[in-house]
């Protein structure tokens, strides 16, 4: 049991309003960031290893602006890794349930305390958050992962099995026999931290391949689990070239499970491989990963405009389009649709786009190189598709920072790759429909991409909400009835999809965690019988 969890409470978010003390030491941490790069080693059990191997990453937001350069990791530290985690596995999974709970407790109140400005920085340099997505992601989703995780570990020990006056029966709830590999997103620190420390929590050890694009947060975080007492080699991060990396793990004979999140086509990819070499594993690893989105909004003719404007506005752009939440396509009533996307170009026309440290903008820019040349693809070709007109934004500058106008389209073709393919930017396209399709529509909503991840439903007629959470039933983990799809908060709405957007395993959830255990039943009997047999055969 772990007394200690009782009922986790969600980390308040912090205003961080200019004069406030939070906003002084956050912007005192932003400057010591800023003018001080970091080399970050790969660490592998009790050892930091610089190797002389380096990449270099700066701010999204800032090309000048180095942040840091980190090691590459080679096939002997990958090797060392497995064996850093093979090595503390004993001690670790001996270690009671409430002793683990309790070192990712502390590591949550150092996230609220001490550390915030740190995690916060980081991630406004890194990611190119604003400090509100900031400080919902690094600090309040973190410190709820880690709180709420500890509490339904707790729950499932509590567990109980009929038991009898002569014969006992209890859950033994055994990490998997092996090790994890966690393989991380840029997009969300907390998310970060959640894909090792999950598994971990179960006394399982760790390999964790963060992404590229987010390795500074990524190291604070390791760093901040290890100040809070984790002991080391229990997660091991490894960084650098991400196929490699995995393939290399992927051919340990002991590994037993993967926690994935990220884009479809890697997760796919890597479960191939799993599947490729399943006679080669001591167990069936486990699978859980979370996945790409094309989440959307479906509005009735009789939603109400400003929620619904807001909805757009605030899903389809924060943090420039790159939740996996993020609402990017909208299906609007031919009624409603004026007066709409009047509201939303208003509500665009006074948004600011730039460094996001600066507390006048809204957005930052896109992750990096990669995104920044997607997005500008689309919208190329956007410009020159009949089917499409770009009702705002549609503009990209990446001389200074990766930077992408919040951009509007709507295109007339139901079946347009804008409305089916994942974009991942800032980048929201509608469909108008005629107000007397509206059960078409959802059935449009529903076929028209691999994706099951968010949507939402606005609508005021409660018929129409009726109909479009049964029709809407599979194409959504998580559903919203007139509010945006984005801003799942843990113990509230547990988050995930299904079909092309995952194993829906429901992070920061007890279903999430079942996945990072192999229970072992255990009976005891205290009056073992002493003859073979039964009373009903007869003797003679
Ligand atoms: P990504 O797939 O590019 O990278 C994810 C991780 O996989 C990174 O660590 C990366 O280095 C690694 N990787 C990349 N190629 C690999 C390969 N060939 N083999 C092994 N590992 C590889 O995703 P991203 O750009 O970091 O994140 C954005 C994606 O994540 C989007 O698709 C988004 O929808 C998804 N996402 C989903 C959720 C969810 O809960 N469903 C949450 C956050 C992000």
């Amino acid at each position: 049991m772990v007394a200690s969890s009782g009922n986790p409470r969600n980390e308040p978010v912090l205003d961080h309003a200019p004069g406030s003390e939070e906003r002084r030491a956050l912007d005192a941490e932003l400057a010591r960031q800023a003018s001080t790069p970091l080399a970050l080693p790969l660490i592998l059990g009790d050892a930091r290893v610089f190797t002389l191997k380096t990449s270099a990453f700066s701010a999204p937001h800032a090309h000048a602006l180095v942040l840091g350069e980190y090691s590459v990791a080679e096939s002997e530290h990958v090797a060392q890794a497995v064996a850093a985690a093979r090595q503390a596995k004993p001690s670790w999974a001996a270690l009671p349930l409430a002793e683990r709970a309790s070192i990712f407790q502390r590591a949550a109140e150092l996230a609220a305390g001490p550390w915030r400005p740190r995690l916060l920085a980081a991630t406004m340099l890194n990611q190119s958050k604003t400090v509100y997505q900031a400080e919902i992601d690094a600090i309040g989703e973190l410190c709820d992962f880690l709180r709420f995780n500890a509490a339904f570990a707790g729950e499932l020990s509590e567990a109980a099995l009929i038991s009898t006056e002569h014969e006992k029966n209890r859950w033994d709830l055994r990490p998997l026999d092996g090790f994890v590999l966690a393989v991380t997103p840029f997009n969300f620190t907390a998310i970060a931290g959640n894909l090792p420390s999950a598994p971990a929590l179960l006394g399982n050890t760790v390999i964790w391949k963060p992404s590229p694009l987010a390795m500074l947060s990524a190291h604070h975080v390791l760093e901040l689990f290890l100040a809070a007492g984790l002991p080391p080699g229990v997660i091991n991060l490894v960084q650098g070239d991400a196929p490699r990396i995995c393939e290399r793990v992927l051919s340990e004979s002991d590994f037993a499970g993967l926690h994935f999140t990220g884009s479809s086509q890697v997760f796919r990819g890597l479960w191939a491989q799993i599947g490729a070499r399943i006679g080669s594993y001591r167990s069936y690893p486990r699978i859980v990963g979370e996945t790409g989105g094309k989440d959307f909004i479906v509005a009735h003719a009789s939603a109400e405009v400003a929620p619904l404007a807001t909805a757009i506005v605030r899903g389809g752009y924060e943090y420039q389009g790159q939740k996996c939440s993020a609402v990017s396509r909208v299906y609007l009533p031919a009624s409603l649709a004026e007066q709409v996307i009047d509201s939303v170009r208003a509500m665009l026309a006074a948004i600011r786009v730039g460094d996001p440290c600066d507390a006048r903008n809204f957005l930052g820019a896109v992750i990096g190189r990669a995104s920044f040349d997607r997005i500008t693809g689309y919208l190329t070709r956007a410009r020159a598709d009949a089917r499409c007109k770009i009702l705002a934004g549609g503009t990209t500058d990446d001389r200074v920072g990766f930077f992408v106008a919040p951009t509007l389209i709507e295109v007339t073709d139901p079946s347009h790759p804008l409305l089916s393919e994942e974009i991942f930017g800032p980048l929201v396209t509608i469909y108008r429909y005629d107000d007397d399709r509206f059960a078409e529509v959802l059935t449009l909503c529903d076929e028209a991409t691999p994706y099951a991840l968010t949507g939402s439903i606005f609508a005021q007629d409660r018929d129409a909400i009726e109909q479009a959470t049964e029709r809407l039933r599979m194409s959504a983990g998580n559903f919203y009835v007139n509010d945006k799809p984005t801003g799942a908060v843990v113990g509230q709405q547990p988050f995930g999809g299904s079909r092309g957007s995952g194993t829906n395993d429901k992070a920061g959830s007890i279903w999430n965690l079942t996945r990072w255990i192999s229970p072992r039943v255990i009976k005891e009997n205290l009056r073992p019988p002493r003859d073979f047999r039964y009373p009903f055969l007869v003797s003679d």
